[in-house]
Order: structure tokens, then sequence, then C-alpha cells
């Protein structure tokens, strides 16, 4: 009896495979992934993944050897800055549909500027004083919310970066868990939107002072600090080592909470950051953008090979993506005998404020600080009795006297749909909310901006646009893919992969030639 019921032990035990074992290509149905891990990488362009190719052995070199690579992703709405990537990737949205239409508007209520994120209602744990931040401002829900809905809340979904903001809004309504990262203590930081306190492992991470081993880091862009303190926290931040510190969050956040480890699917986002900093202070042709790109590919290669000890890389679906690119240098495109150059910080806004003056009279007409986004007093267009159509008219017609300026567009324009005949207009139309957009928008043409140093993005032009998109993993046709497609798709196409409803305001479409037979 005994021996029998041995023996039928041995055999159930010997017919069970391992379970951490990723099983080779599945001919159909593959299971759903234990994990999805969605990168971003802030200011990554698409030729970044070309140019340094065959530099890349780590984990880029992995996505574009196993992946499925879409060559022609772009992005469809406008600024192309950071807090609308991020809030399009996981959601889907435009930004007329998310209400995420900049990293910062000014709020008509309250007269104030505001943040995607920032919300008074929240306190920030972990770091100094100051205002909190949640996802209240977004609209719509991410991949995380239709996951967690559909699951009960049993699937966790958490949401990394060293910015709030590209932690925050991938991760969603719902999210168990943001931080991100607070250059001042070089620690990492949440919200109250997420809990009372930090979890004991995060402060046993910030305890460990990871970001102090840094000091002395060498890299392309010089020698860091050589102290602890703000300088050196900073100078992480500025540098490819601020991807490093994060990565080794992500393995952390993965061991402390079990992720992909519980028998239910949850979410990871990392949105590496340092990319970002880089890149607007050296310009995407610097030997730096180039050595952080490839330091780049070394972290997610870590990561990867945590995530395959851990959960097993069959197991774990990965998508990847930036949140916008950038453009070169002003002074480099001038070296080509390309277009471009800078434009006066400020002279903007003193033409519309001129020009109201001439015809409407005295007072201080533009409230914002930004040259891309006019804001009228609304309640001195009251005080006077004029129509805001009017005052918006003729602000319009003072810009498009500048130089350099390509297109200017007044809300009520863009309110009225008339902007949406061709593809400039239409990212515009895309981006636009009767409460929370400016008076005026504004694009210069290819290649200004009004950065005085550096360079920037947040154009409608191919630099800024066109991003990487790779799906690699469980239920992935791996391949190069050189259809036009948005950003917008990578959500529902998640969704559909996931058995979860598309999220809320998700405007793009299932990437269903990537999917392998189910
Ligand atoms: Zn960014």
């Amino acid at each position: 009896m005994t021996t029998a019921l041995a023996s039928l032990l041995l055999a159930v035990t010997a017919a069970t495979p391992p379970a951490a074992r990723p099983s080779p290509a599945p001919a159909a149905l593959p299971a759903r992934p234990k994990l999805v891990l969605a990168v971003a990488i802030d200011q990554f362009r698409y030729d970044y993944l070309t140019r340094f190719r065959s530099e890349y052995t780590g984990g880029l070199r992995r996505l574009l050897d196993r992946g499925a690579v879409f060559t022609r992703a772009r992005f469809q709405h406008f600024p192309s800055v950071t807090a609308i990537g991020h809030s399009t990737y996981l959601s889907g949205a435009l930004p007329a549909m998310s209400g995420i239409i900049g990293n910062d508007w000014y709020d008509r209520a309250t007269g104030r500027l505001v943040t995607s994120v920032s919300d008074p209602a929240e306190k920030i744990l972990g770091g100094g004083a100051g205002e909190g931040a949640s996802p209240r401002r977004m609209l719509v829900s991410t991949v995380g919310d239709e996951l967690k809905i559909a699951t009960a809340s049993k699937s966790k979904v958490i949401g990394l970066s060293l910015k709030d903001r590209s932690a925050i809004l991938p991760s969603g309504h719902m999210a168990d868990l943001a931080l991100w990262y607070d250059a001042q203590t070089g620690r990492f930081v949440s919200s109250t939107f997420y809990g009372a306190a930090l979890p004991d492992w995060v402060i046993r991470f910030d305890d460990e002072r990871k970001a102090d081993a840094y000091r002395g880091g060498s890299w392309r862009g010089g020698d860091l600090p050589k102290e602890a303190g703000p300088a050196l926290y900073g100078a992480v931040y500025g540098s490819p080592f601020g991807n490093d510190l994060l990565e080794a969050l992500a393995e952390r956040a993965v061991e402390a909470e079990r992720l992909g480890q519980r028998g239910e699917t949850d979410l990871l986002t990392v949105s590496f950051s340092s990319n970002d900093a880089v890149g607007h202070e050296k310009g995407p042709d610097s030997p730096e953008v180039r050595d952080i790109s490839v330091r780049t590919d070394a972290a997610l290669g870590r990561l990867f090979s945590y995530l395959d000890t851990r959960i097993g890389m069959g197991n774990v679906l990965v998508t990847l993506t930036a949140d916008h690119g950038v453009a070169p240098l002003p002074e480099v495109a001038a070296s080509r005998r390309m277009p471009g150059g800078r434009m006066p910080a400020g002279s903007v806004r003193d033409a519309v404020q001129a020009a109201l003056v001439q015809r409407f009279g005295e007072g201080q007409w533009v409230v914002s600080p930004s040259d891309h986004s006019i804001y009228i007093d609304r309640k001195l267009v009251a005080a006077k009795r004029l129509d805001l159509d009017q005052v918006q008219d003729t602000a319009k017609e003072a810009v498009q006297a500048l130089p350099h300026v390509l297109r200017v567009y007044t809300l009520h324009e863009l309110l009225a749909g008339s902007a949406s005949d061709d593809p400039v207009g239409r990212s515009l139309a895309n981006s636009v909310s009767a409460q929370r957009t400016g008076d005026l928008e504004l694009l210069l043409e290819p290649y200004w901006m009004f950065a005085a140093r550096g360079t920037t993005h947040g154009s409608v032009f191919g630099y800024d646009m066109h991003v990487p998109v790779i799906f690699m993993g469980p239920g992935i046709r791996p391949g190069t893919y050189r259809r036009d497609i948005t950003v917008n798709d990578v959500a529902p196409t998640l969704a559909e992969i996931l058995g979860v409803e598309s999220p809320s305001g998700a405007a793009g479409r299932v990437l269903d030639e990537v999917l392998a037979i189910r």
C-alpha cells in the first residue's frame, strides 16, 4: 500500500514539469503572462534602436532579436511631451479624451499652474513637504485599471520611474503603488494617494542608500560628485546611473511584492528618465546619448535576467516604447545646412500682450508663462465686456506675424473642428480640452525651439513623434512590422492579450498581426 502510494506520488511528481521553466514556442493558446512589464524610455527616438544597434548586447538586443518590432510607430497628439506620452502608452487615449494635455497647464478655475499629476489633496510619502500627486487629472482608465477590475484587484499594478508623472500616469487610478525619485535626497517617494505610509520594502531600499554608491561614478558625460548629497543625487538623475538605480528598484519590487509569482497576472511599469535629462542637455547626436543608450540596454538586460531567474522570461510579456523623441541641437542642424534655430523666450507672450493692449486697452492679458500655450485672462475679457473669440483672433494675428511660426490655432477654432483637415491640425484637434487647453496654441517651424540652450521636444515632426514600439513574450509573433501604427494601439493590444476590457478612452486598434494564433 505504502509502496503503491509512493510510486504514484513519484509518477505524479515526475510528470509535473518544473513550474518556472519557459516553455518552447507554443503552437497555440499561450497561457496568460504571469507578468506584464511595460517599459518606457524617456526621450528615446526610434533611430536610437537602429543607430546603436551593433552596440546593444543586453535587453534592447533581446527585444530586437526576439520581439515584434514596429518600425513606423508614431504619436498623433500635440505637444509631444512626457506626461502625454506616458498617459497615452497604457490608456491608448488621446489628450482630448484623457485630459492630460501637457506636462503642466494653467488651471483657469484656480488661476494656478498645475502639473499633470499635482494634487493638493495628497501629500508626498517619504520626502519633504510639498504638494502630493495622483492620477486624478487623468479622466480615462489604463490597462492596469482594467486588469484590476477584471480580477477583482487580485492583480497587482505598480508604476516605477524617476519622474512622478511617468510612474503615476501609466499605472493608473487603481495602481497599488507608484514610486519616483527625489533628487534632493536620493530616495524613492510616493503619495498618500496610494496609502498612509511607504511599504516597508521601499523604506529598506531607501535606507540602503544605493544612490551613494555612485559617488565618483564615471561615464561619457564625466565623473559624478565624490560626496553624498543633493549634488550627487541630481547628477545620478542626469546620468546612466539613474537608470541603474531604477532597475535595482524594479528587481526589489518584483521580489518584495512577488510580482508574477502569485498565480495572477501582475503589471509593472518602468519608465527610465535619465535618457531625457542627458538628451536635453547634449542632444541626440552626442556621445553622451549614445553612451546612455548602450547602458540602458545593459540595465534592461539585467532586469530581464533577473525576471528570467525569478519568473521565467517565457511567462513575461514585455512592451517597450518612448514618450517622445527630441530635436537636434539647432547648432548641429545649422552645421548640416539644415533649417532651425532658437526663438527668444517670451517673444510670443510679449507680442500677444502688446496687440491686446493696443486693441482692447490696458491690462495684464496673458496669465501663463508658456510661449506655446497662451492663456488669456478671462476675467479681464468679461470685465471689459469683450467677445472672447474676437480677443483670441486678435492674439492669433499678432502671433502669426512673428518669424518662424508655422501655425497658430485659437481655442474656438480647435473646438469647432476647423483645424482637423490636415495632419498637423489633426494632432492639435486630438489634444484639445475646452477647460484645459490654452486660448492660443502655437507650433514653430521644424527644428525651431524656444529653449535658450540644449534642445527639446514637443513638436509634431518626425524627430519628436517617431518612437519604438516592441512587444515580446508569450503569444507574440516576433518579426519586423513596417505598417504605420500609433502608440495608441499598444493599450488595446495588451487588453486583448490579457482578455480584459479595452481602456475607456483607447483610440487605437488591436495590433492583431503580432498575436500568435490562439
Ligand atoms: Zn519625456
